[in-house]
């Protein structure tokens, strides 16, 4: 397994391969870059068919993590853990413990968080062994579940894209798709509701998929024909690599915009969105009112009306990004490398 010619390498500062013997822990921490601060990034446990896949994803993810971060102008640099292991069956309280003495091990150079396959109750395990813990509720929160911040964060992207891509400055009447309604999809698609959308929704689960659509008089649809809806705004809220070649060319939104990371299946596909005249709201620009929140807990200064306020700073960001994309005739989501690389290479 090659790790400084990987192609998802990109001069990570530092990589961590960590084994516990007792518990069974077979984990890696990459940190792509602090110069903005320390590298914040969620902890994903996950059954990895091999080292090698694993190490592609917690290097894809922690660079990602960067450039999260610098565009949501947050002291903090990019990184992320993976666990190699089955959520459901491997997560052990000694296996978690082993995972919060590797990070404790770095001395607070990365700080961990929940991401796919660890909770709440996970983090409160790992943090028995280190205090390089974010995502655990501080100042009073009842709880450290990012979403809702995410899908506020979302919501106002979605509003920038809208301003953009339809020349509209409210929502009212927008027919937004939404794919996948669960923790921050819902959030997102109630903030839409009370704005005055008109929403079409989708998801695998269909019993909350009806509550919803009947809580929201929304329109429910099976998860394939939501790319085939008539709608103005798709927004992806489920897995990863929504927007392959065959989704883009069956779209009738203009303008996408939505929580899932990494959107883009494929290269080529942000300029694919181009020709055909959609509006791509980059993935991690939108998706950061989480990692804004959690850094903000991370403060003695914490209060909820400033926290909600940085999130709203996501739109003037992304007001930023379409403007300049379209004075260079690029895609939003080059403008947004872009600017992030300013950002975290400005401060070094
Ligand atoms: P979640 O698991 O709560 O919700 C995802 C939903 O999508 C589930 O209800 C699931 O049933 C549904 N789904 C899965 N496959 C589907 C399909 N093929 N078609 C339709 N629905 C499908 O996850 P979440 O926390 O809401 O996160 C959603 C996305 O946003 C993920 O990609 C996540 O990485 C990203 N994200 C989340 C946060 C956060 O704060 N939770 C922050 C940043 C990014």
């Amino acid at each position: 397994m090659s790790v400084f010619d990987h192609p998802e390498f990109d001069h990570h500062q530092q990589i961590v391969f960590g084994s516990d013997q007792a518990s069974g822990l077979r984990a890696i921490i990459a940190i792509h870059d602090t110069t903005r601060g320390p590298a914040l990034g969620g902890l994903r446990i996950f059954p990895y068919a091999s080292d090698a896949e694993a190490l592609t994803d917690v290097l894809r993810l922690s660079r990602g993590m960067t450039y999260k971060s610098a565009l949501a102008d947050l002291p903090l640099g990019g990184g992320k853990a993976v666990i190699i292991a089955d959520p459901r069956r491997d997560k052990t309280p000694e296996l978690l413990r082993a995972m919060g003495r590797l990070v404790d091990g770095l001395g607070g150079a990365y700080i961990t968080a929940e991401d796919s396959g660890s909770s709440e109750a996970d983090m409160r395990l790992i943090a028995e062994a280190t205090e390089h813990v974010g995502g655990l509720p501080r100042h009073g929160a009842t709880s450290g579940d990012p979403s809702p911040f995410t899908a506020w964060g979302v919501f106002c992207a979605l509003k920038s894209a809208v301003r953009h891509g339809l020349g509209r400055n409210d929502l009212t009447d927008i027919r937004v798709a939404v794919q996948g309604v669960g923790n921050v999809g819902a959030h997102l698609a109630r903030y839409l509701h009370a704005a005055g959308a008109r929403l079409v929704l989708t998801d695998v689960d269909d019993p909350a998929l009806v509550r919803l659509a009947e809580e929201l008089d929304a329109e429910a649809v099976a998860p394939a024909a939501i790319t085939d809806a008539e709608v103005d705004v798709f927004a992806p809220c489920a897995l990863g690599a929504a927007l392959s070649e065959a989704v883009v060319d069956r779209l009738k939104a203009r303008v996408i915009c939505g929580a899932a990371n990494n959107q883009l299946a494929a290269a080529g596909i942000a300029e694919r969105l181009m020709a055909r005249g959609i509006l791509y709201t980059p993935d991690y620009v939108a998706n950061a009112g989480g990692v804004i929140e959690i850094a903000w807990q991370r403060r003695d200064d914490y209060r909820r009306d400033a926290v909600m306020e940085h999130i709203e700073g996501i739109g003037a960001t992304l007001d930023e990004i379409f403007t300049r994309a379209e004075r260079e005739g690029v895609s939003p989501a080059i403008v947004a490398d872009d600017l992030a690389r300013e950002r975290f290479r400005a401060v070094s």
